[in-house]
């Protein structure tokens, strides 16, 4: 083997590599790899991250050991040596070596340390050009515990929240999971949490994100081929809070790299808090192994709030914007809105609006009337079926049409009239919209939609029909 050097050998390794995985995965993972030394059968290769590592080792293993094999023969055996960004501040990195496959349990235990970041780590919050030294918080001030109103919905919650705030990743509760339908206080609660923490421990590294932005930086981070410093930047914080993570579902390699920095989180006694629309185990699309870790901590549910609840948070709400409002007229919301406390909040706003706009005072009268409209306009929703009937009845044109692909004038106004209008009155997603109408793609439906508007500009008629439709629809909801 003396003629082989390690450059050569690496070399001959990379290209069946490359011929293995896609052209993104390679720039990813391979190309920041460089070969240090050959020792008799044993190749050392430079990473850049600990983390680096752990992918290579989790995704690539079985990959890299036949192709070392192949080139070295049966004894192969792959080193590593990662570079480690140096704790004290200079940034001369050192480097650990660990003897490759590695099942995790008998790492160096060196390494485990926190990875400090160094000035060639992105920020992914960080516009590229605006140099900002500390990490935002991304936390609403507004949102914390004085003005979250405790009430039984909401009470294990609150106090599991509170337990953590006082403590962060020195309770059982890590991962704290907290989930419950739109509107009942899982941001307000999830960034209270941080802002706690913040004031009692200014020291500590607290981000709010949501799982959609977490998402999107993941994506831009494989573009630019920086997903080494995404990974690093959310190892940095102590206190991570994701809002909504079913956003996650059916994304596998957004949950692959959440998985790690969970990982490496928790491992570090870091604490994470989620929010997710629903309790984990009903979170489908999620990864099983994500699963099992939310279970390590605590999951609690927000409840829909009772109506003493609902007459407090009103209360809160008035005071803090300096209004007063008669008893009855409080009880008389509080007893009318029920599904959620956004909407309890929005009847609020509505009703003070109303007041100023008329300068009327706002009685029992006023609130009757706000509150039937906004009953109306906001509790339930239409189904995309009922929408279609709705629009084919008024053009006198047969539902089944809708699904197929006539393009006789009348049809395709129907259906395009039906895409828009259940783009406007459902929370149905441009896809599931498609699907409804003969498995079209979503671009078909931003088209309808565009197509409708259009001629709403410049037919005075056709918006007449329209207003009139939207008119119909509203109506049955109520
Ligand atoms: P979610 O994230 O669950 O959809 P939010 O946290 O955004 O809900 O809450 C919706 C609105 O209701 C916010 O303005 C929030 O401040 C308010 N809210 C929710 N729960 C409470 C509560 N217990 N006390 C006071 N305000 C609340
Ligand atoms: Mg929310």
């Amino acid at each position: 083997m003396g003629s082989k050097n390690h450059e050569s050998v690496w070399q001959n390794c990379l290209k069946i590599i490359k011929d293995n995985v896609n052209q993104q995965s390679f720039k990813t993972w391979f190309e920041p790899i460089e070969s240090v030394k050959l020792d008799e059968d044993i190749l050392t290769i430079q990473v850049p991250s600990q983390f680096f590592y752990e992918w290579l080792e989790e995704h690539y293993v079985t990959l890299l050991r036949k192709t070392i094999k192949r080139e070295l023969g049966n004894n192969a055996r792959l080193e590593y040596r990662i570079i480690v960004e140096n704790s004290s501040g200079n940034n001369s990195p050192f480097t650990i070596e660990y003897p490759n496959y590695n099942t995790g349990n008998n790492k160096n235990p060196e390494v485990a340390a926190p990875l400090v970041m160094g000035n060639t780590i992105k920020n992914p919050f960080v516009i590229p050009g605006l140099k900002k030294v500390n990490i935002e918080s991304g936390l609403n001030a507004n949102y914390n515990f004085d003005s979250f109103i405790e009430g039984d919905c909401n009470r294990l919650c609150r106090s599991a929240g509170y337990a953590v705030a006082q403590k962060p990743g020195g309770t059982a509760f890590n991962p704290l999971v907290l989930y419950g339908g739109v509107g009942l206080g899982k941001t307000h609660l999830a960034q209270a949490i941080g802002n706690e923490v913040k004031q009692h421990f200014p020291n500590k590294t607290v981000l709010y994100t949501n799982a959609e932005r977490f998402t999107n930086q993941f994506i831009e981070g494989l573009k630019n081929n920086s997903v080494n410093d995404f990974v690093h930047f959310y190892q940095l914080i102590d206190v991570l809070i994701i809002d909504d993570i079913h956003f996650f579902a059916g994304k596998a390699k957004t949950q692959d790299i959440f998985f790690h920095i969970f990982n490496h989180l928790h491992q570090e006694s870091k604490q994470i808090i989620l929010t997710s629309d629903r309790p984990p185990r009903d979170l489908e699309g999620v990864e099983e192994r994500l699963l099992s870790r939310f279970k390590w901590g605590l999951s609690a549910d927000l409840q829909s709030p009772d109506f003493e609840t609902r007459v407090a948070i009103l209360e809160k709400k008035m005071y803090a914007d300096g209004i007063e409002l008669p008893k009855d007229v409080v009880e008389f919301v509080a007893y009318n809105i029920t599904n959620n406390v956004r909407e309890l909040e929005g009847a609020l706003v509505s009703l003070l609006a109303q007041a100023s706009l008329n300068k009327k005072q706002i009685d029992l009268d006023l609130a009757k009337k706000i509150v039937k409209n906004f009953v109306k306009n906001m509790s339930r929703e239409v189904s995309i079926d009922f929408i279609q009937k709705a629009v084919c009845d008024y053009f006198e044109v047969p539902v089944d049409k809708l699904r197929e692909k006539t393009r006789k004038r009348a049809i395709v106004q129907a259906r395009q009239l039906s895409m828009y209008l259940s783009k406007n009155f459902t929370k149905n997603s441009l896809k599931s919209i498609g699907k409804h109408f003969g498995g079209r793609d979503h671009s078909t439906v931003i088209h309808s939609c565009q197509a409708i508007q259009n001629l709403m500009d410049t037919d005075s008629k056709f918006k007449e029909s329209v207003d009139d439709l939207t008119k119909k629809i509203q109506l049955s909801i109520s």
